[in-house]
């Protein structure tokens, strides 16, 4: 174990020579030198932070630095790192086996426990957000016997092909792939619209209602920033897609179990056919799940003809994990988690504004982000116009004073349980120094 320094305004330097030496060594081993790509920190520059360790709400880097965590792994650790509930949960699991590639009990507690808390009577478990919403394309397929999937600019559903698709703004056009390697073919099914905008919904149904299999939405958008859903979308879009006869996917992989006990769907529910769950669920440990109506989930195999598997599916740590997790989230869970959102979001707005930087906070129940511009944001393109420059500079002041931001203007920050007073205090005394280095940096400085 690393020895680590205290955190504080400005304290640490620019140069991580630990993090370096392993990212320089990691590029010649993996692309990038990371796993997954907004790890590189190529929206800020600089190093990326190896992690040594985590515990409650800091995160430990190999440098021995310790950052008040604001990103929680993206989303999953609502109680912090290595909470010792979870902890003991994974310990108990591993000793018994690691895997069986048989049924146990504990995926039927986990099935339960989120059929409980959500509107799915039927539940599948997979191991990540991407092979969620991939079966639940599938299954919408198979079900409805239709191939066009209509999704919304800005809406991020995992690295599925087909829904690695965005458009221009504005109008309704068929997707060009928005990566090599995915086909016109597997992109060309998908039909992409701006968000927050029924209008656009309408009118594609009105022209191809017959040939959509499905609509897929965030529950409430985090991977464009925090976008919340206007008042009605997300019901209209269960009306639009029933009356022509396709499936409305609610994309709950962020906000499950997240922003309330039933997710999104418990401050805002709306009459969706399939939802799919991840990142809290699984505590930390890779699983994921998708889930609907009996009638739907039905059809999938082995009980139906539409295929789905998985060698580690329902694997006893990953279910052990999310179990304990999701035991452990009660009501005052979530009451903290708001608590500390609203905390930490007007900290945030106190500094920017106290530093003339103009910026707008946007909430989607506990997560939140701050959007470097004052237009309001309810979409993708609106999303876009921020003030690039002045988030690098705010995000590497706050990594200098030891607090952890996405490193990203266009992430969700996440809160969790752990966020003690001395961890307020460390982000409350580092926001006024990174507010006016933005203020610096911005284009209005
Ligand atoms: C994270 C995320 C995914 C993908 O999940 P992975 O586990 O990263 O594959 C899908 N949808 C949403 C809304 C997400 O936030």
């Amino acid at each position: 174990m690393s020895e680590t320094y205290p955190a504080g305004p400005g304290r640490y330097p620019a140069a991580a020579p630990a993090s370096q030496a392993l990212f320089d060594r990691a590029r010649a081993l993996v692309p990038g030198g990371v796993n997954s790509p907004v790890r590189a920190f190529l929206a800020v520059g600089g190093t990326p932070r190896f992690m040594a360790r985590g515990e409650g709400a800091w995160l430990v880097d190999v440098d021995g630095r310790r950052y008040v965590d604001l990103v929680c792994s993206w989303g999953p650790l609502i109680h912090g790192h290595a909470h010792p509930e979870v902890v003991a949960a994974v310990q108990a699991a591993a000793a018994g086996g690691t895997s069986f590639g048989a049924p146990t009990g504990a995926e039927v507690e986990l099935a339960a426990e989120i059929v409980a808390r959500t509107p799915v009577e039927q539940v599948r478990l997979v191991n990540s957000g991407t092979e969620a919403t991939m079966s639940a394309i599938r299954l919408a397929r198979g079900f409805t016997g239709r191939s066009r999937i209509v999704k919304f600019a800005g809406c991020y559903h995992g690295h599925v092909d087909a829904l690695l698709a965005s458009a221009g703004s504005g109008v309704a056009t068929l997707a060009l792939p928005d990566s090599p390697g995915v086909t016109g073919a597997a992109a060309g099914e998908t039909v992409v619209l701006p968000y927050n905008d029924v209008g656009a919904v309408e009118a594609v149904f009105a022209a191809q209602g017959s040939e959509i299999a499905a609509v897929i939405t965030e529950a409430a958008p985090g991977n464009m920033g925090v976008v919340a859903p206007r008042d009605g979308f997300n019901q209209a879009l269960a009306r639009i897609a029933h009356a022509h006869g396709a499936l409305l996917i609610m994309d709950e992989v962020m906000t499950g179990f997240r922003v309330s006990a039933g997710g999104w769907a418990g401050l805002d529910p709306a009459d969706a056919d399939l939802y799919t769950f991840g990142k809290v669920m699984g505590g930390g440990l890779p699983a994921a799940a998708f889930g609907g109506r009996a009638e739907v989930m039905g059809r999938l195999a082995p009980a139906g003809p539409v295929y789905q598997a998985g060698t580690l599916s329902g694997n006893p740590l990953a279910t052990a994990a999310g179990l304990a997790s999701l035991r452990l989230a009660d009501a005052s869970t979530y009451q903290r988690l708001d608590a500390t959102a609203a905390t930490v979001g007007k900290l945030a707005g106190d500094a920017l504004a106290a530093a003339g930087v103009p910026h707008r906070l946007s909430y989607a129940g506990n997560m939140f982000s701050v959007f470097f511009t004052d237009a309001e944001v309810y979409d993708y393109d609106s999303a876009r116009i921020q003030d690039v420059a002045a988030f690098r500079a705010f995000f590497h002041a706050m990594l200098a004073g030891g607090v952890y931001l996405p490193p990203s203007s266009f992430e969700s920050w996440f809160v969790s349980t752990a966020l003690d007073d001395a961890a307020l205090e460390q982000v409350a005394a580092v926001l006024p120094v990174a507010a006016k280095a933005a203020a610096a940096a911005g284009n209005g400085g």
